[in-house]
């Protein structure tokens, strides 16, 4: 059965991006069929998977406003069993145009039709907001949101409004939206505030936060200007290690192995 999930918090540059292209790089390694969904008009999953965003014909945009069908924007990946469903700048107009549509909330979870079955996993990359093209991403997530926290200042800050959201869409929009993990994101271990962060995000999220923590590392923050990611770029690097732990625990914890 394919999974679906949505990578989610309206607070930019937490490690959303970073977390999803990743994880679906290591999910694909361990033998997954991985899509990632590249949601956000700024385009970066999809750069970050080595695909230049201004050479498409046709993107995400235009399965959203219904001008083309989900599989014929997918486009493979260096990875072997890793696809993605591009972004285009063109998105960026994407959520003034949806407001007239009808069932704008349920663009996305209808474009994905049964292509999506030939996948194990979905991720759905967001922007960093709570706007339509985020509503439409948890509307479509079959089996959660995965929130990244960065181990900062005011890490926590806004997760009230992002657990409102999800709460508003579970009543109306996807009974079955559940918060489904939290990943710790930048971590340093120089600093005690980045210990902090992570006490009190375990504390009251001690079931949904993964054990995996990743941490600050420069590779990890070069690899998408190489259009790859960690797993070929700087496989034996600490940001690749991590990443690797978190798709096993990630394994572990969706299929009980
Ligand atoms: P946005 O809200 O803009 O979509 P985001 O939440 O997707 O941002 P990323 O793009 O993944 O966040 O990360 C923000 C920046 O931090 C990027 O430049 C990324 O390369 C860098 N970064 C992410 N994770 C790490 C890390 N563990 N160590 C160092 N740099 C990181
Ligand atoms: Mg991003």
């Amino acid at each position: 059965m394919t999974r679906i999930y949505a990578f989610a918090n309206q607070k930019g540059g937490v490690g959303k991006t970073t977390t999803a292209v990743n994880l679906a790089a290591y999910l694909a390694d361990a033998g997954r069929g991985v899509l990632v969904i590249d949601i956000d008009p700024q385009a970066n999953a999809t750069s970050s998977l080595g695909i230049d965003p201004t050479s498409l014909s046709h993107s995400i945009y235009d399965v959203l406003i219904g001008r083309a069908p989900l599989a014929d924007v997918i486009v493979r990946t260096a990875l072997p069993r890793l696809d993605l469903a591009p972004s285009a700048p063109a998105l960026a107009g994407a959520e003034v145009e949806m407001v007239a549509m009808l069932a704008r909330e349920h663009l996305l979870r209808k474009a994905l039709g049964v292509v999506v079955n030939h996948y194990d996993y979905v991720l759905i990359d967001c922007p960093p907001s709570l706007g339509l093209l985020t509503v439409n991403a948890l509307t479509a997530a079959t089996h959660g949101v995965v929130v990244p926290i960065q181990c900062e200042y005011l890490a926590l800050e806004g997760l009230g409004r992002l657990w409102r959201t999800i709460q508003l869409v579970r009543e109306h929009l996807n009974p079955q939206l559940i918060i489904s993990g939290m990943v710790l994101t930048m971590y340093d271990p120089r600093t005690n505030l980045s210990s902090q962060v992570v006490n009190e995000v375990r504390k009251h999220f001690a079931r949904q936060t993964f054990q995996a923590v990743i941490p600050r590392s420069v590779r990890l923050s070069e690899a998408p200007s190489y259009g790859q990611t960690i797993l070929t770029y700087a496989p034996n690097s600490a940001g690749a290690q991590a990443y690797a732990a978190l798709a096993r625990e990630w394994l572990a914890r969706e299929e009980g192995q």
